[in-house]
């Protein structure tokens, strides 16, 4: 009687068991089977021009991601403003907020894998409630995503207290990340309202640092800041100053936009055109004091997007890469082979098990990475420079496509054809390259952020006036 009473509760335990040793196994894999099968489908998914061995999406990136529809409005005014013209007439609202952003990011968890980076943007985030950005921020995590709340930057101590910390005084998320726009092309920060220089700003970015700074002395929260900036005819002459006054203030990265002619019309000016992606990267690189290697590793299409990663060792900047040696490339290709995947999301131990196959299953990449280390080590000066200081920051340019060019690329992208018009060509295969997405659930589609703002925010912000209406006084 007794076997006969255990045997069934044992078995069910053996299975438990048995199942959570599987599951382990499968997730400490050098590469987990989803995450294998999302970064597969990724690589497929990019056309033919940008599968080249420098390309990081598909191999260590899904590519970023965006909210839209959220919280259309702000409170400033930026020339140019991506936003359409009635962004500013949809109401904030905190429960339509999570809704949507619940939404979203479910379905590009699904759609496009378990881990990415994704922007809680719209207009002005800080205009949400503490609860209900917050609230947003656990919608974002819980779907696999590493949130970033994107602001002017014009925010108290205390709302970023109330989004990070809970009411128990503990951090509620295990980092947070916010991109702070901060430049003179903006009107309506608090103490300057129409900054004439960029320099009037300096002052601004260091309490921004400084602020995230005393949130992790005094509660523990540990933050990643990126400093975002418009470039415009009138503030190119500015961006280097910008960045060798601001580099060791505290910022992860600095993103620079060459302004487009995207969004609000009204908002444009003349000129922006006038200046080329190549005027802006010198202007950071005479920054910086070195040039910025981006080809190296290459982060979707090279016209939408320029990124070096490094570190300022004291205050010399050294790039992880650099693009004349063939040595950096061999390196990189051993670190994709052999980490293929994200990393993400896993805790210490599952992470350390699974390092440990990685190198186990391939060994050749720790003699390659360690000669790497010693390049970067010499570069850097020797290891004595270390002693003052390491800092990792991430240069970016992201420059978006002009309207006029996005809406026929668009339209025949959907069509399946070709345009035989060599800008809306070069549009064309630039959002096929697309690293910074937007979901529609509701049509079953995943958009570029340019398709998202110069062709269909119009529309859904005239349908949002009608479902969030301001509240009149
Ligand atoms: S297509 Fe537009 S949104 Fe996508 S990466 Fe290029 S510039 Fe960015």
């Amino acid at each position: 009687m007794i076997w006969r009473r255990d045997h069934p509760t044992r078995a069910a335990g053996l299975r438990r068991v048995i199942a959570r040793v599987r599951h382990l196994e499968r997730r400490t894999r050098p590469v987990p089977p989803e995450v294998d099968a999302a970064f597969r489908r990724r690589w497929e998914e990019l056309p033919e021009h940008v599968r080249t061995d420098a390309q990081m999406v598909g191999r260590k990136s899904l590519g970023c991601e965006g909210t839209h529809g959220v919280f259309p409005k702000c409170n400033f005014s930026c020339t140019p403003c991506y936003h359409s013209e009635d962004a500013n007439r949809v109401r904030v609202d905190g429960p339509h907020t999570v809704a949507q952003v619940r939404e979203q990011m479910s379905f590009l968890r699904e759609r496009r894998g378990p881990a990415s980076f994704a922007q809680l943007i719209g207009g002005e985030v800080s205009l949400l409630e503490p609860e209900d950005h917050a609230a947003a921020l656990a919608e974002m995590w819980a779907a696999g995503r590493i949130p970033m709340s994107f602001s002017h930057g014009d925010v108290t101590y205390d709302y970023l207290r109330e989004v990070s910390v809970g009411l128990d005084g503990q951090p509620r998320f295990p980092s947070v990340s916010w991109a702070l726009h901060i430049d003179t092309t903006m009107a309506g920060r608090t103490g300057a309202k129409k900054p004439e220089r960029e320099a009037e700003l300096h002052p601004f970015r260091a309490e921004a640092c400084a602020r995230f700074a005393r949130l992790r002395r005094e509660h523990g929260v540990s933050s990643y800041v990126a400093h975002n900036m418009t470039v415009t005819p009138a503030n190119l002459g500015e961006v280097s100053d910008v960045v060798a006054t601001c580099a060791r203030m505290g910022f992860r990265m600095f993103s620079f936009q060459p302004a487009a002619y995207v969004g609000n019309d009204r908002r444009w000016r003349e000129g922006f055109r006038t200046i080329s992606d190549d005027d802006v990267w010198s202007a950071v690189e005479r920054g910086v004091g070195r040039s910025l290697p981006y080809r190296t590793m290459q982060f979707g299409d090279l016209r939408c997007n320029r990124v070096t990663w490094g570190a300022f060792v004291g205050d010399r900047y050294v790039p992880l890469l650099e693009d004349d040696d063939p040595d950096d490339a061999a390196a990189r290709d051993a670190w994709y082979e052999a980490f293929r995947g994200s990393w993400m999301h896993q805790r210490t131990a599952t992470a350390a098990l699974r390092l440990l196959r990685t190198l186990l299953r391939h060994p050749a990449a720790v003699p390659v990475g360690l000669r790497w280390l010693r390049r970067f080590v010499a570069r850097a000066g020797g290891l004595r420079r270390f002693r003052y200081g390491v800092q990792p920051v991430t240069f970016v340019m992201h420059s978006f496509i002009d309207a006029e060019l996005v809406g026929p690329a668009w339209d025949l992208l959907r069509a399946g054809e070709r345009s035989d018009d060599p800008q809306v060509l070069a549009a064309q295969e630039r959002l096929e390259a697309c690293v910074y997405a937007m979901a529609h659930p509701e049509s079953d589609e995943v958009v570029p952020a340019c398709v998202q703002h110069s062709v269909l925010d119009p529309g859904e912000n005239r349908q949002l006036v009608e479902l969030l209406p301001l509240r009149r006084r």
